[in-house]
């Protein structure tokens, strides 16, 4: 017996009765995008691997043990994209769209890891994001934090997330605080997990967020970033704060929360929500101002963010939004009415661009077209049979109240449908 064909772990089909969901997420965030004046940027799906590797650390998990590597037929080492930053500011050096001017772009896609499938985390998922060039200081910082805002207010989620954000200072701050830091790691190497002795010497700041619970009561005695920053730091943090409080918006300092990418500084900050379990992070980012250079460019402000599709998809859930139901089903018995049928049904898409029309396809008797009618839950079915045809009439059922089956002529179906729409 041959076997049977499924997606790939971790990579989901999704299926026509999750898509509204999604859709209205899209078009939320496009509203959002475009009041704020951001342009949308396509990458593709794969990229060199030294790109990623790069950009976002040899030593950080996405590259270390998550990313799909694979050598195309030309030997070459390819890379399905964990993410989009790095493919952004490729595209941004090669395309030239950072030299000498501002840019605030976002992109939607999916993005590939290999993490251990379950509730909010996947192998194939997708991201927004935003990446903003060009723009020094905290308010750029503040105004991709307030878009963000905006979203969770649009889909009715602000009351569910909770903001937190830090400050990780310039690169010369942090390599002062990286040896304090490992300074104090070393005095209690003893307690180290494994994990957190091999950063040591790879990335001290990750030994701050790890999650071992054995490791917490070290981590909370470490001495704080927030003590090696200079004033222009400071200032740039307290600005941040100033900006986030003035529109309203509450926030937490968590002085330990230093993200899973190397490219980052100054700020970070994580939008979180507790309805998810452990898969709690909904959208995360912050400024990496070293990103272009590394990459070969001409030293770049650069901001950006990304969230999850899925994650936000699943508190979507549940609440109680209904996508857009049909305004009518089209039922009709017999070659003339059929006939009659299409036409009609065009020249209603004509006159009502705005609703959606069902014809009924693929014959039944007229019990089961009702029946099919009813599941699509639309508002009206409307009824051509030959008589209707002859008459220049047409039938009207409500599906939805209980109103009694008319018969009307034909030029009163418009308005009677912008009635009822
Ligand atoms: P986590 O700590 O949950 O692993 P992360 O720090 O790896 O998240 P980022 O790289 O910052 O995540 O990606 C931004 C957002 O993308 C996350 O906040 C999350 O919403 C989403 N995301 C990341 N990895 C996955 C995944 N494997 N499946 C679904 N969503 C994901
Ligand atoms: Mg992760």
């Amino acid at each position: 017996m041959s076997k049977k064909l499924q997606a790939i772990r971790g990579m989901n089909d999704i299926l026509p009765d999750k898509t509204p969901l999604w859709q209205r997420l899209e078009k939320a965030m496009a509203e959002v995008f475009q009041q704020y004046g951001y342009s949308e940027i396509r990458t593709p799906l794969v990229e060199s691997t030294d790109l990623f590797c790069r950009s976002i650390g040899e030593e950080t998990d996405i590259v270390g043990k998550e990313m799909y590597t694979f050598e195309d037929r030309n030997g070459d080492s390819l890379s399905l994209r964990p993410e989009g930053t790095a493919g952004c500011v490729r595209a941004g050096l090669e395309h030239s769209l950072f030299y000498n001017q501002t840019q605030r772009l976002w992109y939607q896609g999916p993005m590939f890891r290999h993490e251990r499938p379950q509730k909010g985390r996947y192998r194939q998922f997708h991201q927004i994001g935003i990446e903003c060039f060009g723009m020094l200081g905290a308010e750029i910082e503040a105004e991709i934090i307030l878009m963000s805002y905006r979203l969770w207010k649009k889909l009715g989620l602000e009351e569910q997330f909770s903001l937190e954000i830090n400050f990780l200072g310039t690169s010369e701050e942090r390599a002062v605080y990286k040896d304090v830091l490992v300074g104090y790691f070393e005095q209690h190497a003893d307690e180290l997990d494994e994990d957190s002795t091999r950063r040591l010497q790879t990335n001290p700041l990750r030994i701050l967020d790890s999650k071992n619970l054995g490791m917490q009561s070290i981590i909370e005695k470490a001495p704080r970033l927030a003590d090696c920053l200079g004033d222009e730091s400071k200032e740039h943090f307290k600005q941040l704060q100033d900006y986030l409080s003035d529109a309203g918006v509450s926030f937490t300092h968590n002085s330990r929360l230093v993200r899973g990418v190397d490219y980052y500084s100054h700020t970070v900050f994580e939008w979180t929500t507790a309805s998810l379990g452990a898969q709690g992070t909904v959208c995360a980012g912050g400024r990496y101002d070293g990103l272009i250079d590394q990459l070969g460019g001409k030293q770049t402000p650069a901001v950006g963010l990304a969230m999850g599709i899925e994650r936000l998809v699943l508190l979507l859930e549940q609440d109680q939004w209904e996508a857009e139901k049909p305004l009518a089903y089209i039922v009709y018995q017999g070659d003339m009415a059929r006939r009659a049928a299409i036409k009609m049904v065009e020249t209603l898409r004509n006159q009502l661009p705005e609703s959606c029309f069902v014809l009924h396809c693929g014959g039944g008797s007229l019990k089961s077209q009702f029946k099919k009618a009813d599941k699509t839950g639309a508002k009206l079915a409307l009824v051509l049979g030959e008589r209707e045809v002859e008459e220049n009439r047409v039938g009207i059922k409500f599906l939805r109240e209980r109103i009694e089956q008319q018969n009307i002529p034909r030029n009163e179906l418009e308005r009677l449908l912008q009635n009822n729409d």
